[in-house]
């Protein structure tokens, strides 16, 4: 047999890892054996055919004797593996050899009746620990293209002898893989020979838990480090065997509604919000029909008369409280309910945006127990009738899954309403709306010693309400009352966004003014002080006339809010005994 000299001779490709395989002139299936020279527990790799058998023995002997291979490896029972055995076997004098295989290859190749013994890696914990330290460990990739495949690591050198997985047809023959361009050569082998993507992606992922230096694999090239995660990279987008033939089949059709249908449920149940979880389901969907926007309606639990909104095109992070055309919400709602399937719709209604001229599928959305819970709609970018009437199936599977994931979206909504309800009622004061002493003490506290913490100013301002026991007296309790909430309105209306306005007694109310200084405090007291004074309150046929005193403090060295109120309390007293009517 002839052949380019500089493959005559074994190639150690590793330390003390060497090519034995033999150059087949005019082949473009080249296939390698490999020998780990490990004194008297040596291990031949896929031995090989008898085409190149007499060359391979002739190179093994150029490294050690052929009674000190021990173990002879193969990946799978394919003739260029195998059908030098029955000789080989012959020529290696010892009885403790072994051939290192998995059960279903074991189970085909019993038929050879050869004398040595198998040795099963699924039977011996998936690794060969040999007496000098060095390690093999097996690696699983079923179906890839055998049903018993695997791959084996030498630990020592990191050499991952990877079968027929990284193997190519090449046009001219290199030991070594010279650039990326080597995937084109992978390429055309794994679309023949690995059944599908999925399988292939599995043992790829397997494999690289092992960090490879080196891949030898049993076709093909030998590929070095730098080229091996881009070569897995490319190898796990390659769309091979089953479906990589007959383009539109329904084979390839079911495998991307799989895929889609998957990644629709997967996303349902571990997004812990629907709105995020729609969004990544319509990106999904993209893949077998235009979506446009997808939305959900539904009623909120439990008095059902506020409606949310779900839309994959709000910049919202959260559902939207439908109020605006709240009435045409509803029939829409009403329509889809009427619906008991998905219904297709050529142009459907849509209330905020009119007819909008958009083909949709409608689903109703139910609980187990077939209660109406809410309706989906996808707008479609696409005309109906070009949308693949097997793509429309997926609509179909996910409703109960979409069902459950709003039947909890519901419940957790309804949840935060409650506890925002109860919330809202434990701090905020019934009469004029403003916060009351609970929140006082909870949150004024943190916003001091924020301020000191950080050290940026922060003061208070005490408003009172001059002679209010007289207002009470000559007018009544009700009037007092009507006047108390006006005050309180001019005060908030009076504030910035971040300012704090508490009714802290009676007829007091005590403003905290995060991030401002005493004279700005001042001023803000005293714009709310004039505009009091410059109002009439018309009530009941009355017009009255009520002035606010006010104190101010900012923080100095005081060592709590009470410690600062005091102060504020301080000047709002002296601002009474001045007259009334004045901020201190
Ligand atoms: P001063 O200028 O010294 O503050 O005189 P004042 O009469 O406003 O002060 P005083 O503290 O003697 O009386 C406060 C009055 O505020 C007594 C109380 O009847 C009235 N008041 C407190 N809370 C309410 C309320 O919720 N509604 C009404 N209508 N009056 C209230
Ligand atoms: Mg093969
Ligand atoms: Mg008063």
């Amino acid at each position: 047999m002839t052949q380019d000299p500089c493959y005559a001779q074994p190639i150690e490709i590793a330390k003390d890892i060497f090519w034995v395989g033999c150059v087949i002139p005019q082949d473009s299936f080249q296939c390698h054996v490999y020998l780990i020279n490990n004194g008297d527990e040596s291990i031949l790799i896929d031995p090989g055919s008898v085409i190149t058998f007499s060359e391979t023995i002739k190179k093994i002997s150029e490294i050690t004797q052929l009674k000190n291979i021990k173990y002879l490896i193969c990946h799978h029972q394919d003739p260029d593996i195998t059908s030098c055995i029955s000789r080989l076997e012959k020529l290696i004098n010892r009885n403790d050899k072994f051939i290192v295989t998995h059960w279903r290859a074991q189970a085909l190749l019993k038929h050879y009746q050869w004398e040595t013994p198998f040795w099963l890696i699924d039977q011996n914990d998936w690794q060969l620990n040999l007496k000098n330290g060095r390690r093999l460990r097996f690696i699983f990739t079923p179906y890839a293209h055998f049903p018993g495949a695997f791959c084996t690591f030498d630990e020592t050198t990191k050499t991952l002898f990877s079968s027929d997985l990284f193997g190519g047809f090449t046009k001219t023959f290199s030991l070594f893989a010279q650039d990326e361009n080597y995937f084109e050569e992978m390429k055309v082998f794994h679309e023949h020979y690995i059944p599908s993507k999925e399988i292939l992606y599995n043992a790829l992922v397997q494999i690289e838990r092992y960090n490879p230096e080196l891949i030898a694999p049993q076709h093909g090239s030998i590929i070095k480090k730098e080229l091996i995660q881009p070569m897995i990279n490319r190898l796990k987008e390659l769309e091979c065997g089953l479906f990589q033939f007959g383009g539109d089949s329904n084979i390839l059709k079911l495998s991307k509604i799989n895929r889609v249908l998957k990644g629709i449920v997967d996303n349902l149940a571990l997004n812990p919000r629907l709105i995020n979880a729609l969004r990544h389901i319509k990106k999904l969907m993209e893949e077998l029909v235009a979506v446009d926007e997808f939305l959900i309606v539904a009623p909120l639990e439990p008095e059902r008369q506020k409606l949310v909104l779900f839309s994959t095109n709000s910049k919202a992070s959260y559902p939207i409280f439908v109020e605006e055309e709240q009435e045409k919400f509803e029939q829409l709602l009403e329509m889809m309910r009427k619906a008991r399937n998905i219904s297709l719709e050529k142009k459907i209604e849509m209330p905020r945006w009119g007819l909008c001229n958009k083909s949709a599928i409608i689903f109703p959305l139910k609980t187990r127990d077939h209660r109406f819970i809410g309706g989906a709609i996808a707008l479609l970018r696409q005309n109906l009738d070009s949308v693949d009437t097997a793509y429309l199936d997926v609509f179909k599977r996910f409703v109960v899954p979409l069902s459950v994931a709003l039947e909890r979206e519901l419940n957790i909504l309804a949840a935060e309403e409650e506890k925002e309800k109860v919330y809202k009622i434990a701090i905020i004061d019934g009469l004029t709306g403003l916060f009351n002493r609970f929140y006082l003490n909870t949150v004024i506290d943190k916003e001091f010693y924020k301020a000191k913490r950080h050290n940026y100013p922060l003061s208070i301002a005490i408003f009172d309400i001059d002679f209010f026991k007289k207002v009470n007296d000559t007018y009544g309790h009700l009037i007092g009352d009507f006047i108390l909430k006006e005050i309180a309105k001019i005060i908030k209306k009076g504030l910035r966004k971040g300012d704090i306005a508490i009714r802290y007694g009676g007829e007091e109310i005590l403003v905290v003014l995060p991030f401002t200084k005493r004279s700005d405090a001042q001023s803000v007291a005293e714009r709310i002080r004039r505009e009091v004074e410059n109002k009439e309150f018309k009530v009941a046929g009355l017009t009255i006339k009520i002035t606010l005193s006010a104190g101010v403090a900012e923080v100095k060295n005081e060592h709590s809010i009470n410690e600062l109120i005091k102060r504020a309390d301080e000047n709002l007293y002296r601002a009474k005994y001045g007259g009334r009517n004045k901020v201190m």
